[in-house]
């Protein structure tokens, strides 16, 4: 088992898919979007049409699911890469990872993903370095003006981010928020090569 780990955490549009992406290949380590993840019981939990609101149907869907993280979102044997970027699924997402029984079914996935891993796994979503990686050996909280990330999610509205972000910074169980000890980062003005170099740098510290 190898359980090397950086835990990048941050609200919707803060650029953590981009710079964990690039941090892994820097490192030839492995990537883990989080957020597909939620995303993808979503597009399942969607399609069951079941009231998001209610906790014991969530649980229904989440009981039986495998999950498959590559290139590929893929969800009971479905690849739902695409599908998980749509609109539906951005306005019901947060309803679906407030649910405490799919959290642990998705952090527990998480943390098997990352101790499969060859070198490591950066690993990035909302309870990344408070929860589920606590201990990694590099904790960074990205984020950027609320304008720019609406910007770099282009297909979505600065008001959707706002909403997805409220929702995620008030839930009950793993609220996103900036643990002890964990390095924020704004990359507001940063160009992506600069803010890989300072999670990197972050490594060897
Ligand atoms: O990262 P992304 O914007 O794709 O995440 C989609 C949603 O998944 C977030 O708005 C949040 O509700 C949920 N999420 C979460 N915990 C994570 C990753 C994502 O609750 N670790």
């Amino acid at each position: 088992m190898n359980g090397r780990v950086i835990a990048i955490d941050g609200p919707a549009g803060a650029g953590k898919s981009t710079v964990a992406r690039a941090v892994a290949e820097r490192l030839g380590w492995s990537f883990l979007d989080t957020g597909a993840m939620y995303r993808a019981v979503t597009v399942i939990a969607l399609e069951a049409g079941i009231d998001l609101s209610s906790d014991e149907l969530l649980e229904q869907v989440v009981s039986d699911l495998s999950i498959s993280m590559t290139d590929r979102v893929v969800i009971n044997g479905r690849d739902v890469t695409l599908e998980i970027r749509s609109p539906d699924v951005n306005s019901a997402v947060s309803a679906v990872a407030a649910c405490s029984a799919i959290r642990r079914a998705l952090v527990e996935q998480q943390r098997i993903f990352a101790s499969e891993q060859a070198l490591g796994t950066v690993v990035e979503g909302r309870d990344i370095t408070t929860v589920v990686f606590p201990d990694a050996e590099v904790r960074i909280f990205l984020t950027a003006s609320l304008e720019e990330r609406a910007k770099r999610r282009g297909d979505e509205s600065a008001a959707s981010v706002a909403a997805r972000d409220s929702a995620d910074t008030s839930r009950v169980d793993s609220p996103l928020s900036v643990g002890d000890g964990v390095t924020i980062l704004d990359t507001t003005n940063m160009p992506l090569d600069q803010v890989v170099d300072e999670v990197v740098a972050c490594l060897r510290k």
